[in-house]
């Protein structure tokens, strides 16, 4: 009986789960990715998706529906196996030059930082650069349109300074969702006025065009 007990318990502890849904896990591979559910619900394009538009930027999927929930939640401590399937997701669909480097833009919120874009930045399993600070607080960009966004963001972002043999060539911003891009075209000024070259952005989720053309 105690032989049985414990036996019961180790299928416990071993039984793999889906690391997003966190449901029984019924396939024959390690639970590295969404289980068939999740997939289906997800529906993520293996490749990602891409666009020139306000910059180079690459993303897991449009940031809405199922994408959009799970975004909302993976900041959260406890959901860090679910983010790190996404990050690897989104590692497997990039094709970045060797000499990119990564640069998670940093938040401004003191209180409420939000750690996505350092994970996403780590998670990517490429070399990474802190080169950016955000030394002004400013208004929370969510009810700001577009020009307003850009305004606020003027002069939020200081870049380490411009040094000829350290200044790189191909850095990627990394973010965790990309909507009008203001944030990420300040950060890059910054970028480009201290001397580097800012190839593009990386993030899980893109705002669809019609949510953020205001
Ligand atoms: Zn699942």
């Amino acid at each position: 009986m105690h032989r049985a007990f414990l036996a019961f318990a180790q299928t416990l502890l071993i039984e793999p789960r889906c690391p997003i849904c966190d449901g029984p896990w019924q396939e024959p591979q390690a639970p590295t990715s969404p289980c068939r559910h999740c997939r289906d619900a997800l529906q993520l394009p293996p490749e990602g998706i891409k666009g020139l538009e306000p910059l180079h930027w690459c993303a897991l999927g449009p940031y809405e529906g199922r994408l959009r929930q799970l975004l909302l939640k993976v900041r959260q401590p406890t959901k860090q196996k679910a983010l790190s399937v996404l990050v690897q997701m989104l590692s497997d669909s990039l094709s970045l030059p060797s000499t990119a480097v990564l640069v998670p833009i940093p938040s401004w919120k003191r209180q409420r930082t939000n750690p996505l874009p350092q994970r996403i930045a780590n998670g990517l399993d490429r070399p990474t650069a802190d080169l950016l600070q955000r030394p002004r607080v400013g208004l929370s960009q969510h009810h700001l349109n577009r020009s307003q966004r850009q305004t606020n963001l003027i002069g939020a972002f200081r870049a380490s300074p411009h040094n000829p043999a350290t200044a790189l060539t191909s850095v990627w911003l990394v973010d965790d969702i990309l909507t009008t891009g203001a944030t990420a075209l300040a950060a890059r000024q910054a970028l480009e006025e201290a001397g580097h070259g800012v190839a593009g952005l990386i993030c899980l989720g893109r705002t669809p065009a019609r949510q953020h053309r205001r």
